[in-house]
């Protein structure tokens, strides 16, 4: 790897060059890193709504062309000025939001929301000149979530790389970069159920998966499963769900039919839709005196939350977390330490593998509803 050192990297990329249009695998210039950067070699990554959610951009500023992806694992190829803590050949996860370890945030214990590295899905650029650094014959293509791991090679802020065990495998471990850590963190480190505790999952996706797969971890006793979506039930028994509720299935709210079936209430509760309906039975089905909620699904631009203030005085809790509340740096490791003792299984989320060639792939089996995760290998 060192003839490479200092120099631009040409590989293989998938861009996007138009919103909603298939990538395009591409020829790409990868310039060497700058102050406090990192360029990885990106081994494998992953599909998440999110790459999805700015591809289709539908809602938000479009920025093209541009290269996603966010949930990957990697090798250090070389590293810029500065950088102490990272060195070629060290195995990483690359993480969309950051730890500088020098901020408010990152000083504090409770908070992962660093002012420098907070996700930015507007900025196409690093951060150290503005610019970016893939080209096409001198054409800048534009980052994404100062992660861009649909390239062979990607140039990442020190700060938004988790060094990890170089023992353990990348095509498992790489999704711990977004979806599972943040189902898994909010119920571990945010709801926190006791041992034996009822906890009702909101929306069975891999982020809920992941959360009910937290709650199995913690000893909870029972974890209901609601869903829209039948066809979700069956993947959710792998994932130690015990009880299903679909909403279309009742004429009372969702949250009254938990009530009866938990004698008045389940002890926590986890979001992971993005709907504001479930955020609000989500809360109003927690417990009296004790109960906690936390929302995880990020909601429509215009949504608003309503519920009686008397939920609050009855003491039932509302809470919210960003990437379950890892610090990306400094969790994320003891994360993947928890996969290499078994503790938690990463293999039954993986449920399509592609390689890089075949990436639009991948996004027709997210779109149809039928992949949980799909890996992509980045050698072919
Ligand atoms: P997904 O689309 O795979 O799963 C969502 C599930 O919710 C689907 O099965 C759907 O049928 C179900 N659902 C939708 N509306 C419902 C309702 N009203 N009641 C019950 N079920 C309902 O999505 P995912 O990848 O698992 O992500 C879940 C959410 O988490 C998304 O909103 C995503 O943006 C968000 N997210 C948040 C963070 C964070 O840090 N807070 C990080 C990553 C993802
Ligand atoms: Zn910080």
């Amino acid at each position: 790897m060192s003839s490479t050192v200092g120099k631009v990297i040409r590989c293989k990329a998938a861009v996007a060059w138009e919103a909603g249009k298939p990538l395009v695998i591409e020829d790409v210039e990868v310039a060497p890193p700058q102050a406090m950067e990192v360029r990885v070699k990106i081994v494998v990554t992953a599909l998440c709504h999110t790459d999805v959610y700015f591809w289709e951009a539908k809602g938000q500023t479009p920025v093209f062309p541009r290269i996603f992806g966010h949930e990957a694992a990697g090798i250090v190829e070389s590293v810029g000025e500065g950088v102490t803590e990272l060195k070629p050949g060290d195995h990483v996860l690359p993480v969309f939001t950051g730890e500088c370890k020098e901020c408010r945030h990152c000083k504090s214990e409770e908070s992962n929301m660093c002012d420098l590295l907070r996700i930015n899905t507007d900025r196409g650029v690093m951060l150290n000149d503005g610019k970016s650094r893939f080209s096409i014959n001198g054409k800048p293509i534009y980052h994404f979530v100062g992660t861009s791991t649909f390239s062979q090679y990607s140039v990442i802020h020190v700060g938004c790389l988790a060094k990890i065990n170089p023992a353990a495998p990348m095509d498992k471990v790489c999704i711990l970069s977004c979806g599972v850590s943040t189902g898994l963190g909010a119920t571990l480190n945010v709801a926190k159920p006791p041992k034996g505790s009822t906890v009702a999952i909101f929306g069975l996706g891999a982020v809920g998966l992941s959360a009910a797969e937290g709650a199995r971890i913690a000893g909870a006793s029972r974890i209901i499963g609601v869903d829209l979506n039948p066809k979700r039930f069956d993947e959710a028994k792998k994932f130690g769900v015990t009880e299903f509720v679909n909403p279309k299935d009742h004429h009372k709210p969702v949250q009254e039919v938990l009530a009866e079936m938990t004698d008045g209430g389940v002890d926590r509760s986890v979001e992971c839709t993005g709907s504001v309906n479930a955020m609000i039975s989500a809360f109003e089905c927690v417990h009296d005196g004790w109960g906690v909620a936390v929302l995880v699904g990020v909601p429509n631009k215009d949504d608003a939350f309503k519920t009686h203030p008397m939920n609050f005085l009855n003491e039932k809790t509302l809470k919210g977390t960003f990437f379950g509340n890892y610090k990306p740096r400094t969790d994320l490791p003891n994360v993947v330490e928890m996969y290499m003792r078994k503790e938690l299984e990463l293999e039954k989320f993986i449920t399509h593998e592609v390689c890089l060639s075949e990436i639009n792939k991948a996004f027709d089996y997210m779109l149809k509803g039928e992949s949980l995760r799909c890996i992509i290998r980045m050698d072919g």
